[in-house]
């Protein structure tokens, strides 16, 4: 194991035959949080101390090994320095485990687990992403149950393969593509959700899978995309926005790619100075991505006249892409591929469950 990082080995099948290996990986964020008796705050819990926390994985018959970033940050502040990180721990430990439960804050949760999908090729195995509205040491804390759940989900495998091999977010009983993922509530524990693909799984009694859901798997061996362009940017349309904000925006030094969030079905104002000032963008090589800012539903250019326009301009069409989606995508491929071509021609597609076609 990797001196950099704290770890912890739990054997919680201790005296019984192993049924598989989960590596946890714990970045920070609410779940981790334990109520610190001398201070009064909240601080990070000790995963030495996590059966006492969680008995129930007592009961579980796999080997856990929990693996601490060196610094642990409240989700708000990853950066992609931290998703190159998580990308190199998966591939560095990809043979020694059957599947990795990744702890992370819920606010940027969708966007790391959307990154994480693009970045990891040829997948054949779990990585569940799941966090707390309650620190784990909180009485009627929501971490328990989303551990155990990302836990077994990450371990469960039929026929000598993973049930799930996909980036998932485990949240609330319900299993969701990571990349169609969405943090919808900052009250409820159902914090979030996935308008536009159904759950791969809901928890009862029972884990229910819906494995026609889930994406199939090959043959051909992982590895992971290892860049990132950070010269991307969202820019939401609302009515009245300005040109000196919009020409500002376009300008914006060393841009090579744009979320462009659009009204309903991806339509967009038609005045002239919009259009010609998206026109410019495009002609400077700057990838424009039409994202709609509605969570269900699909942008289709063309339907509308406002939307037409963009098009005919050039703007990618972006489906029922989720903006975490959209701008992870565009980092990953203007990180890897130098063709705009080929960036253009994958933008469009589907590359890993991200969008309907
Ligand atoms: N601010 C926290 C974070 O995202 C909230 C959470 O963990 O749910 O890290």
């Amino acid at each position: 194991m990797n001196r950099y990082y704290k770890t912890v080995n739990i054997n919680t099948a201790l005296g019984r035959k192993s049924l598989g290996s989960v590596l946890v990986i714990y970045t920070g964020g609410t779940i981790g949080m334990d109520h610190d008796p001398s201070s009064g705050s909240l601080i990070p819990f000790d995963f030495e101390r996590i059966i006492e926390q969680v008995p129930e994985l007592k009961r579980f018959q796999f080997e856990l090994t929990v693996l601490s970033f060196q610094e642990l940050i409240d989700s708000s502040d990853v950066n992609l320095d931290h998703w190159l990180e998580l990308s190199r721990i998966i591939d560095d430990f990809y043979d020694e485990y059957d599947g990795f439960v990744v702890l992370h804050g819920t606010d940027t949760m969708a966007y790391t687990a959307s990154a994480i999908s693009f970045m990891t090729k040829n997948l054949s195995k779990p990585i569940i992403f799941t966090g707390a509205q309650l620190p784990i040491g909180a009485s009627r804390t929501d971490a328990r149950d989303n551990l155990i759940a990302a836990l077994e989900i990450a371990s469960t495998q039929r026929d000598g393969k993973a049930l799930i091999p996909e980036v998932c977010i485990y949240f609330d009983n319900l299993l969701l593509r990571g990349n169609r993922s969405k943090k919808a509530q900052n009250f409820n524990f159902t914090a979030f959700e996935s308008a536009n693909y159904q759950p791969l799984a809901v928890a009862g009694i029972h884990i229910d899978y819906n494995l026609s859901a889930v994406r199939k798997t090959n043959d051909k061996p992982f590895s992971t995309l290892t860049k990132l362009d950070p010269n991307v940017l969202i820019l939401k349309i609302f009515p009245g926005i300005s040109q000196s904000y919009v020409k500002h925006v376009l300008q914006t030094p060393d841009l090579r790619g744009i979320v462009l969030e659009t009204y309903g079905s991806g339509n967009a104002p038609t005045d002239k100075w919009f259009l010609d000032l998206v026109s410019d963008a495009i002609s400077r090589d700057i990838i424009i991505y039409n994202v709609s800012q509605c969570d269900g539903g699909s942008v289709t250019q063309g339907k509308y006249i406002t939307s037409k326009y963009l098009g005919d301009t050039g703007v990618i069409g972006g489906s029922d892409i989720t903006s975490e989606a959209a701008v992870t995508k565009l980092m990953v491929l203007l990180g890897n591929y130098s063709d705009l071509g080929k960036v253009k021609k994958l933008l469009a597609k589907s590359l890993c469950g991200e969008i309907t076609l």
